[in-house]
């Protein structure tokens, strides 16, 4: 790969972000979720309540319900440049080797960590720190800066494919990491996160 002088200087500033995250199954530490009462099953840990995204803050949010906040757009799992001097992260459609481009679904959530050991591990204690790497739709990052969902997220829509069909996932826009250099990621830049 050859590339301009302003294009090689950009790239010497600009460093690899491999922060990434897995599907929602981080946990809270050390809490409750301050259901007491409810005898309709409604407090088990696989529960979830009527439109608890509204009505409950991240850190009161069960197990099933943390885990149901995914979209499932697929954007957290690609990689990603950050500019050292301003910190700006942009995405590219380089993905993690065990994102799966049709369904936008990590191929081995379960051990993935015995093949990607940076995947980040979201919980309401980390979002915080790592929001500012997170695509600006992503469903965590949008209630911890206090936004609400988009139209298109299932929880709001009904449909696991909304996602896709409003064009907010990565779905069939994705290269492996496999098949493409680092250096060479930010010939694939994404416009938008
Ligand atoms: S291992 Fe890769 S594909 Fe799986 S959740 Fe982490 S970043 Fe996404
Ligand atoms: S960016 Fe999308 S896939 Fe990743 S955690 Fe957020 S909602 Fe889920």
């Amino acid at each position: 790969m050859t590339g301009t002088s302003s294009q090689n200087d950009r790239k010497t500033a600009q460093k690899a972000v491999h922060a990434r995250r897995t599907p929602p199954k981080a946990r809270r530490s050390g809490k409750t979720t301050g259901e007491t009462t409810d005898t309709t099953g409604a407090n088990d840990r696989n529960s979830i309540r009527p439109r608890f995204w509204e009505r409950f803050p991240l850190d009161r949010l069960k197990p099933a319900e943390w885990e149901a906040l995914c979209d499932g757009c697929g954007k957290c799992c690609l990689n990603k440049l950050e500019d050292e001097d301003t910190g700006e992260v942009a995405f590219t459609r380089v993905a993690c080797r065990l994102l799966d481009d049709a369904t936008c679904r990590c191929t081995h959530y379960e051990i993935r960590h015995q093949f990607v050991p940076d995947c980040v591990t979201l919980s309401a204690e980390t979002i915080a720190a790592n929001a500012y790497w997170m695509p600006e739709t992503c469903a965590y990052r949008l209630l911890a800066e206090g936004k609400p969902l988009y139209p298109w997220h299932y929880l709001i829509s009904g449909d696991r494919e909304s996602v896709h069909a409003a064009g907010a996932s990565v779905q069939g826009i994705t290269l492996s990491e496999f098949d493409v250099a680092e250096e060479d990621w930010e010939d694939h830049i994404l416009a938008t996160d």
